[in-house]
């Protein structure tokens, strides 16, 4: 996609990928209705009557379960799941095949964030759509998502399915983001954080990325990791350095 230019962009964006901002309050336009703002998408992107906007409109409500008499509604007369499902609604205007969903549940309570998610699901599995999820959310990833792509400081730190990645976590950052997250089985243990603070990345250090923070930190540690692949799975570490360098994109 970095190779097209802005009219081959223009083709593809919102037909065949979209996005679900992270505040639906602040994503919408507070003065438009719903309507208003899914027909400024359509007429962005098709060449639909008003009347075919208006039906899908309608129909992509529907398939987010809010009544279409919303339409004409303006976002702050909609709750706080609503105006998630509302975004996740003009996102499915064209049945893209990938939807981007940026912290689609941070506004909402946990009751509202797990039926927004089992929503999401079903959706997913009778439109056939992919998501991927930005979240900082692990009961989230752990429950809705079938792979897991942990990064650091702009680098893909651990890639694999994430049972695995959640099982047996082989970068030292994944497994220091799972020692500070609480398990509601099992003995209580003392939660322990990461200490320091992420690099500045507009200088960031010259070999691992993680090295200032890292507790297996070492001298080869000095020169910048590629990703290694282990039990198929790929890592950024040298403590994999006896693997195979993985032949992706870094
Ligand atoms: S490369 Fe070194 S500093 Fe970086 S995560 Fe691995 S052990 Fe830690």
């Amino acid at each position: 996609m970095v190779t097209l230019g802005e009219r081959e962009l223009r083709h593809i964006r919102w037909r065949e990928y979209s996005v679900v901002m992270q505040s639906a309050m602040n994503a919408l336009n507070p003065v438009l209705t719903v309507e208003a703002q899914m027909r400024d998408a359509l007429e962005a992107h098709s060449n639909m009557s008003k009347r075919e906007m208006h039906a899908r409109a309608k129909e992509v409500l529907r398939l987010v379960s809010i009544d279409p008499v919303h339409l004409h509604s303006y976002p702050h007369q909609l709750s706080g799941g609503m105006r998630q499902r509302a975004m996740i609604a003009m996102a499915l205007l064209f049945t893209p095949e990938l939807i981007i969903m940026d912290e689609p549940t941070s506004a909402l309570d946990v009751v509202a964030q797990r039926s927004l998610m089992v929503q999401i699901k079903e959706l997913q599995e009778r439109l056939g759509f992919a998501v991927i999820f930005v979240t900082h959310d692990m009961s989230l990833v752990s429950h809705f998502s079938d792979r897991l792509l942990v990064m650091y400081a702009a680098q893909v730190a651990e890639f694999g399915k994430t049972r695995q990645v959640f099982e047996k976590p082989l970068h030292p950052y994944t497994q220091g983001l799972l020692e500070a997250f609480p398990s509601i089985r099992g003995e209580k243990v003392r939660l322990t954080g990461i200490p320091g603070a992420p690099p500045d990345l507009l200088r960031p250090p010259a070999g691992c990325r993680f090295a200032p923070r890292c507790p297996h930190a070492h001298e080869r540690c000095t020169n910048a990791p590629p990703l290694f692949e282990v039990d198929g799975e790929l890592v950024r570490c040298v403590l994999y350095e006896h693997e195979r360098e993985a032949a992706v994109a870094q």
